[in-house]
């Protein structure tokens, strides 16, 4: 996969990794630009930041879209800037910021060194439902449209390009990732965001630009879960579980998650 950036929209770029698939953003305005997302250690993001540098010299605003360290473990990195995010995407990285470098390193001793000297920074300028930001000269709506991927996912809309970038609210190449999901919200979370952003260049969080149909498709993929796990909760799961349109181990996971929200 080469890793160059790609533009989707007047200068707006996407990069994907080979690592996790992982998608940046990159909104360049008259002497600023936005960066979404950092990667998952200091190493990626240097890389990601001679990328940069390549497009644009000027000083950036950093976004995180949600609170998973393959989108936020770079941070460091990028500072001096401001580092815009949901208000719990900052909570959760304070609360639980330590907790997913173990994991890593538990998961990928190789990286060992490589998650240890990540510097955990969560954003410093947060909101609850929106805000818009001035990216030289460019108006950049960043919109949290309710639970769903996470507690704290912020889909960024550049509305003179046409371009949404969704973060992990939608996923391409990979079933949606339902470990830390709310999935009984996450559909009407995803309803919300296509109906009020009416753009045909969706970037997921990782994976390849999408258009509209395909989130639509993914969205009624996600009300299907969310149906199947209620009929599920009430009858037994029984053969429900042939069902779900996801693997049987992406099925448990969402019907693990979407139970926790059920026995509330
Ligand atoms: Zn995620």
């Amino acid at each position: 996969m080469n890793e160059q950036w790609q533009e989707v929209g007047d200068r707006v770029y996407v990069r994907r990794h080979k690592s996790y698939d992982m998608n940046v953003g990159l909104v360049v305005g008259d002497g600023h630009c936005l960066v979404l997302d950092t990667r998952s250690s200091h190493r990626e993001a240097a890389d990601l930041i001679e990328a940069v540098r390549r497009i644009t010299g000027s000083p950036w605003t950093v976004v995180n879209s949600h609170s998973h360290f393959d989108h936020y473990f770079g941070n460091a990195l990028f500072g001096p800037a401001e580092i815009w995010g949901h208000v719990r995407c900052a909570e959760e990285i304070d609360q639980y910021g330590e907790q997913q470098r173990a994991v890593m390193i538990e998961g990928h001793p190789e990286r060992r060194e490589e998650f240890e000297e990540v510097t955990i920074v969560p954003p410093d300028h947060t909101f609850t439902s929106a805000a818009s930001l001035d990216i030289g000269g460019r108006i950049v709506h960043l919109q949290h449209f309710g639970l769903g991927h996470s507690s704290n996912d912020v889909v960024v809309h550049v509305p003179d390009a046409g371009v949404v970038f969704a973060g992990d609210l939608v996923e391409e190449g990979a079933p949606p990732a339902f470990s830390d999901s709310y999935p009984l919200d996450w559909p009407l979370t995803m309803a919300a965001m296509l109906d009020e952003l009416p753009e045909q260049v969706i970037v997921p969080g990782h994976g390849a630009v999408v258009d509209r149909a395909y989130a639509q498709a993914q969205q009624a993929e996600l009300a299907l879960v969310a149906e199947l796990a209620r009929r599920a909760h009430v009858e037994g799961l029984r053969d429900l579980i042939k069902l779900f349109p996801y693997p049987e181990d992406v099925t448990r996971q969402a019907i693990d998650r979407a139970f926790l929200q059920l026995d509330v």
